[in-house]
């Protein structure tokens, strides 16, 4: 969502950088196409004016830090003045008291019932007891949308009787989530295409019937700066705590997203990056700025890796590295489950978003990059389960003729094979290299994170 955005920032530090010594004229200039840059993300002219003079007055204010070139400092007052832009903080719901109730509303189609269900899918995940409330009694589907997605995740939906309204299914959804003794329940409730009185009182009502901690407006980004003013209207009619973002997959400006928490005085709690259900993401204003100026977000990418590979091969790989023989008990049958952990983790070209320097990368290149490792993860994976059980864990045994056999028996060549092997003998050695470095690993690796 913010390719474009991005290259352009990187583009101004570049010819920033290339300057031994930075004139006023030269920060001048660079603020100008921070501004200009912002305005083509959809950004408010407003909104983009005070951030390019704010950036511009801390830099100024700013000592001149020895041994730091002046465009990094600059750089980094950019990204100061992004973060605050982006909220600042991290901010959670208030999920602690159970029952914890959350309204979720917004307009018609922007999310509302598919991030219900992702976010009791991560509560759920957390051990929390999760109860939906299907509140959107105006379309019949909607109640059997939510009623499909709980099914699939595993979490009770209550659906209006008939004839009853939303307040008092509200409010016997509040009182079975207290007989249940359930954590946290979550409303989900109509939207409109626009938002209207009725609309407006029936949310009141809502409300007024189940006390939420959290009243939370599901925004979706790709309505650039309409979305703001979307989320300003809500939040006139019913206080809001926070935001959800969704739609950043899409190739939307990103407008939005940049300058809602801002406009809005109000945090942004999550971001959705799909349409599947593990697509919901806590937003980081730190790393989001730091992912918006390319300076990649390499601390988002360790944690997506630590989430999705399961504990028991976490576990496993720990003690593995721990043992006394080390790394050097690594076999072809771990390297062969360490690549079914990187295929879950997702799309080769998500994780190449996130790392430094990749948003440069234009887009056909990134997907050829990614069409070619997922064949080169498949040919691996074919070569090591052509292999008997003994080499794969003992590959010293691969003589000329083993290979041969091996290559046949995956449909690949004899090259294919020395490339593996070769490859895994790197990777081994870098698990020794590693390993010697116990207590960081440990950090990595260890059941302790
Ligand atoms: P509601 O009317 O507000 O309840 O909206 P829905 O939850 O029914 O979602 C409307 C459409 O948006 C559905 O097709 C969802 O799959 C899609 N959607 C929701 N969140 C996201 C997201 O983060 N990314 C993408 N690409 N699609 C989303
Ligand atoms: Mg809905």
């Amino acid at each position: 969502m913010f390719d474009k955005l991005t290259q352009a920032l990187s583009n101004t530090f570049r010819s920033l950088r290339s300057r031994g010594h930075i004139t006023e004229e030269d920060v001048d200039r660079a603020m100008r196409e921070i501004r200009l840059s912002l305005l083509e993300a959809d950004v408010n002219f407003k909104v983009a004016r005070d951030f390019a003079d704010r950036v511009k007055a801390r830099c100024i204010g700013e000592k001149v830090l020895e041994g730091i070139r002046p465009a990094d400092q600059i750089a980094k007052a950019t990204y100061d003045e992004l973060r605050e832009f982006l909220g600042r903080d991290r901010h959670d719901f208030a999920v602690d008291s159970p029952p914890a109730r959350v309204l979720l509303l917004g307009l018609h189609g922007n999310g509302k019932t598919t991030t219900a269900a992702k976010l009791a899918r991560a509560w759920k995940a957390q051990g929390k007891n999760v109860l939906l409330a299907a509140c959107d009694i105006r379309r019949p589907a909607a109640v059997e949308q939510l009623q499909i997605l709980g099914r699939e995740i595993g979490v009770d939906v209550l659906a209006p009787e008939p004839g009853e309204d939303v307040p008092a299914l509200g409010a016997r959804a509040l009182a079975a989530a207290r007989a249940g003794m359930r954590d946290i329940v979550l409303f989900d409730t109509a939207g409109r295409f626009q938002i209207d009185e009725p609309l407006v009182e029936e949310l009141r009502q809502l409300s007024a019937a189940v006390t939420p901690q959290n009243t939370v407006l599901v925004v979706d980004a790709a309505l650039g700066q309409e979305a703001v003013d979307v989320a300003r209207k809500f939040h006139e009619a019913l206080p809001l705590t926070g935001l959800v973002l969704t739609k950043l997959d899409g190739d939307a400006r990103g407008g939005a997203a940049l300058s809602i928490a801002h406009e809005i005085g109000c945090p942004i709690l999550r971001v959705g990056t799909g349409e599947k259900l593990g697509d919901l993401e806590p937003f980081h204003p730190d790393r989001m700025a730091s992912r918006i100026l390319g300076m990649g977000d390499v601390v988002s990418l360790v944690e997506k890796v630590q989430s999705t590979m399961d504990e028991k091969t976490l576990r496993e790989m720990g003690e593995k590295l721990a043992a006394p023989q080390g790394p050097k008990g690594l076999t072809l049958e771990d390297f062969l489950s360490q690549m079914k952990q990187v295929k879950k983790i997702g799309s080769l070209g998500k994780i190449l978003e996130m790392l430094p320097c990749v948003p440069s990368i234009p887009q056909e290149e990134r997907e050829k990059m990614e069409k070619e490792g997922a064949q080169k993860m498949k040919k691996s994976e074919a070569i090591i389960q052509s292999m008997t059980p003994g080499e794969r864990r003992k590959p010293e045994i691969l003589n000329a003729s083993r290979r041969k056999r091996i290559a046949r028996g995956a449909g690949v060549e004899v090259s294919d094979v020395n490339e593996l092997v070769r490859g895994f003998r790197q990777a081994k050695q870098m698990a020794a290299m590693l390993g010697k470095r116990k207590g960081r690993m440990r950090g990595m690796f260890g059941p302790g994170r």
